[in-house]
């Protein structure tokens, strides 16, 4: 069956809002136990009760902050304390950064990194180690963007941290395929979730053009039929890279984007 992720561990990092959220709630209706990881204990909390409570799963809330080693560390080991494995990382967690190069301050360049970049690295190792030491193989999802393979002005932090992912998923899929652990790579157009709504105004008043405009032009202008992607749309790409019973796709980028950058 395709997308079979029943009785699995799957962690989702940012999971309280956005697309996190939607993939967490996908996965939860399909019969998966969910690791819900965020910033915000309470947030996440409430997170994994209502999807417990509308699904009979089981799950956990932690509170990572996923460029904090011991946040991350701590948060595995608490999975494995509750579940005893973990089979799928949703690495999601993220933020968005508007300046051009020449005023982006060198602090907030670090920040959006150490979250993107480093946050990825820190728990795709910390729960490689747990997939490899009991055997279980599993599968690492990680979000990037058509900024994985595109740029855009203003955005050189995040298009130089989701291109940096691209080939973080291809060395995950070569040393992980001697423990069946397979990698991919999610690459979502324009998604109307809070990073993107507050992005609207942002770049609206950096590039001196209407709202109207950055959602027909800048977001919606390179897609094939002027639509938005939907947080479903990427939680049915997750839950079919989750739930794949081979490793044939391992290492590959899923676009999923209306088009933008086909
Ligand atoms: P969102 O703002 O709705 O959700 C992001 C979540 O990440 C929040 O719950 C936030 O608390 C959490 N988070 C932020 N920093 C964190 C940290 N240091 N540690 C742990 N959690 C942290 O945003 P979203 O649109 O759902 O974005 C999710 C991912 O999807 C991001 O990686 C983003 O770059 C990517 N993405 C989004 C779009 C889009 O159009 N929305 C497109 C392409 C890629």
């Amino acid at each position: 069956m395709l997308g079979n992720v029943k009785d699995k561990v799957s962690l989702i990092t940012g999971a309280a809002s956005g697309l996190g959220k939607g993939i967490a709630t996908k996965f939860a209706q399909n019969g998966s136990h969910v690791v819900v990881a965020d910033l915000d204990l309470t947030i996440a909390k409430a997170t994994a009760d209502e999807l417990s409570k509308q699904y009979g799963v089981s799950t956990l809330a932690v509170q990572m902050d996923v460029s904090s080693e011991e946040q991350v560390q701590a948060g595995i080991d608490a999975t494995i304390a509750k579940f005893g494995r973990v089979d799928v990382l949703v690495s999601n967690a993220g933020i968005q950064i508007i300046a051009p190069i020449v005023e982006f301050e060198f602090a907030k360049w670090k920040k959006l990194l150490d979250i993107h970049l480093n946050g990825t690295f820190l728990t795709t190792k910390a729960c490689m180690q747990k997939m490899i030491e009991k055997k279980t193989g599993g599968r690492v999802i990680v979000m990037g963007s058509i900024h994985s393979i595109e740029a855009s002005v203003d955005k050189s932090a995040y298009v130089a941290a989701k291109h940096a992912l691209l080939g973080f998923v291809r060395s995950i899929a070569k040393e992980g395929a001697p423990h069946n652990i397979s990698s991919n790579l999610i690459a979502p157009g324009f998604v109307r979730t809070p990073l993107v709504e507050k992005q609207i105004p942002e770049q609206a008043k950096s590039l001196g053009i209407s709202e109207d405009e950055v959602v027909k032009h800048i977001m919606l202008g390179d897609t094939v039929d002027g639509q938005f992607t939907t947080v479903d749309d990427i939680a049915n790409v997750a839950l079919f890279l989750a739930g794949f019973e081979t490793n044939a796709l391992t290492g590959q980028t899923m676009l999923v984007s209306h088009g933008i950058g086909m």
